[in-house]
């Protein structure tokens, strides 16, 4: 049974916004910015964004101010300042962070001052504006997705998805990852495979989801492999590395994430650990657990892929640094809750019990 919807236009490769700025048109005539600090500029893709939306006449206002597993708040201000501005879409510039919160801005934007209990339990008077979004990791996948990853005024990270949140437009050009210090290629890239490979044994999962977790897997294994071991990555690596993003995110756009990410949001609340190497951390545990569990799934798996078992384990590796966190039985204990009736961990093939997280984590982090 298929149950799939995908109705971002997509545009990757080289100079793909500056060749496609007539598409921006039918937008509106000024569009707010949102990004980090400084990447956006670094890499090409404001100069880009902002030279294409000029050309066809749209003006802009710029809010920059988006860190790393973005703020609500921050979304919240954005929005007042594209309301104030009179803003008419969002273009969001970067990597998950500022594209993830570009579908927030979109909504505050459309409803100042909604409380942060209104925004996420969608009592959203007014449909959210347009969403545009320029990519410059090879990652999250936000570019295809309605999800949108915030921390809120507890510091916890939350998703939230809906139709209205997907962009109307994404675009992609691969030059723009080149700036990506390799901390940053690695954690994506890794983010990546976690992504395609929890997908995968997603119980949601169906052939279309699947197919693209396998092509995401097939186009990064080499190119992040290559980066792992230190060398440098032409552009055809990055086309690579970032179409596999896509791929990846279209397979969570049909199934959500398992385990590994709701695990991994707890070591980037706590620890600040990077999102991707985060995940990463508990994806060895998904594959033991489907090889032991669910050997028939993991079994095919490996089959499509062509690439075994033992060869994802070194890639995870290689790419992961040590994660030097210790905790103790007590802590572990008071932690537990979290994934208990969660529903990442419900969506993972086999019954995930909470009682196997409590032996991942004590494996991970008994000190
Ligand atoms: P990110 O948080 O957007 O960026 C990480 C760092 O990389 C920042 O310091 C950023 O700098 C820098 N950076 C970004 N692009 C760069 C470039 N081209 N050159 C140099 N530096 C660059 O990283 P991300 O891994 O792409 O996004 C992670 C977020 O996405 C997390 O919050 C995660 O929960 C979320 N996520 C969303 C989805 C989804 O479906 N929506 C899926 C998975 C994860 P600046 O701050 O200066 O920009
Ligand atoms: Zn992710």
């Amino acid at each position: 049974m298929l149950n799939f919807c995908m109705p971002v236009k997509v545009i990757s490769g080289e100079d793909s916004v500056k060749k496609n700025a007539v598409l921006l048109k039918e937008f509106g005539k000024k569009a707010l910015l949102v990004t980090g600090a400084e990447s956006a500029k670094r890499c090409g893709a404001f100069q880009d964004v902002t030279e294409a939306l000029e050309s066809q006449g749209i003006s802009w206002v710029l809010f920059d101010g988006i860190c790393e597993n973005p703020l609500l708040s921050a979304c919240r201000e954005a929005g007042m300042k594209a309301s104030e501005a009179g803003a008419e879409f969002i273009f969001g510039i970067g990597g998950g962070s500022p594209m993830d919160a570009a579908k927030a801005v979109s909504v505050f934007a459309a409803n100042p001052g909604i409380s942060e209990e209104d925004f996420y339990d969608k009592k959203w008077n007014c449909k959210p504006l347009p969403i545009v979004l320029a990519g410059t990791t090879a990652g999250t996948g936000s570019e295809v997705t309605d999800v949108s990853v915030l921390t809120d005024s507890k510091a916890k990270k939350h998703s939230i998805h809906d139709p209205l949140l997907y962009a109307k437009l994404s675009f992609g050009d691969p030059r723009y990852t080149a700036s990506m210090p390799l901390r940053v290629t690695l954690s994506t890239g890794i983010d990546v495979l976690a992504h395609s490979a929890e997908s995968y044994f997603s119980k949601k999962a169906n052939e279309i989801s699947r197919a693209a977790s396998i092509g995401s897997i097939s186009l990064l294994y080499a190119p992040l492999m290559k980066a792992a071991k230190g060398d440098d990555l032409t552009i055809s690596d990055r086309e690579k590395l970032y179409e596999a993003s896509i791929l990846g995110g279209l397979a969570i756009s049909v199934t959500g994430t398992c385990f590994p990410h709701n695990m991994g949001y707890y070591l980037t609340e706590n620890f600040r650990v990077p999102h991707g190497m985060a995940c990463a951390v508990f994806l060895p545990d998904l594959f033991t657990w489907v090889r032991e569990a669910v050997p028939d799934c993991a079994g095919e798996f490996y089959e499509r892929l062509g690439i075994p078992e033992d060869a994802l384990l070194s890639l995870i590796a290689a790419a992961l640094p040590a994660i030097p966190v210790r905790l103790t039985d007590e802590e572990i204990s008071a932690i537990l809750p979290r994934w208990e009736n969660n529903n990442s961990v419900k969506n993972t093939v086999g019954e995930v019990s909470t009682e196997k997280i409590r032996e991942i984590l004590l494996k991970h982090f008994l000190m």
